[in-house]
């Protein structure tokens, strides 16, 4: 009969946060992922609390509603500091009006043509109200189509500098076509209401889809109870969780110890020479109880029994 040789590990899996289609209460979810595989959350559109606005050329925007309040401080920022005027090409664009646009290209290019250009309706970032296309004013004049904007990487450059302040994260990256669906495009922000979370986000170099990824596969948190650290299993055990710990694999969070092959003492002095061994004296040890729970055993009248 094996007594105490075992030692068990606790795997704690801590819960992950479920992003993307998540809609905690009666708010939207500002971290909410749209893009060519992801849809438009159900409901979205019901919960959605936006303003309207005529930009410099005269166009109807619409935006959400706190984007909309953030932006405004982005602009005034920008405006006071850095002498950059912006403003709003196109925000928010509900489902029906992708479709009508859909349709629209559909009767007058093919559905060939529309499907390589036109986003599928549900499937736009613009649809949550959170993205937000800019352009800006130089000396009087509107800078407002694509080809002209891209002629003024510093002005990017000041504007991306200051979107994280205000909750706002650039969303499509240079390089990152693949990820996104998109190619570059500076004019395009995203609002995440969280502006520690932007800093970290844009100072990650991540799209948000990476970002997201990343973050659900939140690292498993170990902690190893042992009887006995010596050259044996638990001693192997040892060393594979502090190297999967040192490859950021999972957190290898310490030891315990209880008293079984060995009395607790020698095994609490094995693990920590172990550790001392492999140059992770930094893992914590734990000492825990040297009877078992049951009881200890009285080996020789168990003894009689085989
Ligand atoms: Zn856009």
């Amino acid at each position: 009969m094996k007594k105490f040789l075992f030692a068990m590990m606790l795997v704690v899996l801590m819960s992950c946060a479920a992003f993307g289609d998540d809609l905690a209460g009666t708010g939207i979810n500002y971290m909410v992922l749209v893009n060519k595989t992801h849809s438009l959350p159900d409901g979205w559109e019901e919960m959605l609390k936006t303003v309207h606005i005529t930009n410099s050329v005269g166009d109807d925007v619409e935006v959400e509603k706190k984007a909309y309040e953030a932006y405004l401080l982005l602009k005034e920022d920008l405006l006071k500091n850095d002498n950059i005027e912006i403003e709003l090409d196109s925000a928010r664009r509900s489902v029906a009006e992708q479709m009508d646009i859909v349709e629209r290209f559909t009767k007058k290019y093919g559905p060939e043509y529309t499907a390589k250009t036109v986003a599928t309706p549900g499937y736009s970032e613009h649809h949550t109200g959170l993205a937000l296309d800019l352009y800006f004013r130089l000396d009087g004049k509107d800078i407002y189509y694509n080809e002209d904007m891209v002629k003024y990487p510093e002005i990017w450059e000041k504007i991306h500098a200051k979107l994280a302040k205000y909750g706002f994260i650039l969303r499509y990256l240079e390089g990152k076509d693949n990820i996104t669906g998109y190619s570059y495009e500076p004019w395009h922000i995203r609002y995440i209401d969280d502006p520690e979370l932007a800093k970290k986000i844009m100072e990650s170099g991540l799209t948000l889809e990476e970002w997201l990824n990343k973050k659900t596969q939140t690292l498993r948190k170990v902690i190893l109870d042992t009887d006995t650290a010596y050259l044996n299993d638990d001693a192997f055990a040892i060393f594979v969780l502090a190297q999967a710990d040192k490859l950021g694999m999972l957190d290898f969070l310490g030891i315990t110890t209880t008293g079984g092959n060995v009395f607790l003492a020698e095994a609490t002095t094995a693990a920590l020479r172990q550790l001392e061994l492999i140059g992770r004296s930094d893992i914590p040890v734990y000492q825990g109880t040297d009877e078992p729970l049951a009881g200890f055993r009285n080996m020789i009248e168990e003894a009689k029994l085989y």
